[in-house]
């Protein structure tokens, strides 16, 4: 099979990033580095698990559940059914915190998945250390795999817990940061997902009736963990601005909402009112 033959399947089987998709699975299969196959569009890969995968995706099987891998940030993941696939857009939970977590800081990822988010902070922040909860096994086996074949493990801990839970997260000490990609899709928005949204899992989606079930668990039991000039950063539903101002609010924290570059409402940063005044008292 050559890279347009594989384009032209997963064009028919209504696949978007058929170009995109194809160069990758061929690139995954036959060896080919991605230039070498694009300067050669006539290679040919004879391998029956080309085949395989391919007969896979074009039943709607996430291509990264496919490959078992994908990039975030500058790292790579193995991902499976296991876990959410990490998203670009996430990646700016990564950058803001790369960016104003304090020198030597200690930080949380709740419901850290592949442990995407809580590895590539580390990665880019050789300072810093931090605690990842999840409360699925199997997810927290692929994050704790993905922080040693990235190397950051020994600055990360992990705890499987249920953070609907009171008292799941109890640190020594206080985060100077809590960060947390939460299932956040509607309950009644779940059905009307692709098919392969659909594929991952329904527990890193399912964010309750009104999507915002675990922000709101967060912000009733999480403050007393939280450092007095610490912040939460919460990736958001493009359609829960609102909500996650108004849960912030009556917690006592101010919120700002960023959007990602699509231009959708995406990442909420809430901090603490005295925190947030000082900081302009200052400057
Ligand atoms: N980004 C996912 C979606 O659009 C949702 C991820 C989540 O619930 N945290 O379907």
């Amino acid at each position: 099979m050559t890279r347009a033959d594989l384009a032209a399947r997963l064009r028919g089987a209504g696949i978007e990033e058929a170009r995109e998709e194809a160069l990758r699975l061929f690139c995954h299969f036959s060896g080919y580095s991605r230039a070498a196959a694009l300067a050669e569009p006539a290679a040919d890969c004879a391998d029956p698990a080309l085949a395989a995968a391919l007969a896979r995706r074009l039943r709607r099987e996430p291509l990264a559940y496919i490959l078992g891998e994908c990039w975030f940030c500058n790292e790579c993941y193995r991902v499976g059914p296991a876990c959410l696939i990490p998203r670009p857009e996430t990646e700016m939970l990564v950058e803001y915190a790369q960016a104003h977590l304090p020198p030597g800081g200690f930080f949380a990822d709740l419901c850290t998945g592949s442990g995407c988010i809580a590895v590539s902070l580390l990665a880019c922040r050789p300072d810093a250390r931090g605690d990842a909860y999840e409360l699925s096994p199997e997810a927290l086996a692929l994050a704790s795999e993905n922080a040693l074949a990235n190397r950051v493990d020994r600055r990360l801990r992990f705890y499987q817990r249920d953070l609907l839970l009171p008292g799941a997260v109890s640190p020594p000490q206080p985060y100077d940061m809590i960060l947390s990609n939460p299932p956040y899709v509607r309950r009644d928005r779940m059905d009307a997902l692709s098919p392969e949204v659909q594929a991952e899992p329904r527990l890193a989606l399912d964010g309750g009736e009104d999507g915002g079930r675990f922000y709101a668990a967060f912000l009733h039991e999480l403050p007393a963990v939280l450092a007095p000039h610490g912040c939460f950063v919460f990736e958001i539903g493009e359609e829960q601005g609102a909500q996650i101002r108004a849960l912030a609010e009556a917690a006592g924290f101010v919120c700002r909402i960023f959007p990602d570059l699509a231009g959708l409402d995406r990442m909420a940063v809430l901090c603490r009112v005295e925190a947030a005044s000082e900081g302009v008292a200052k400057g």
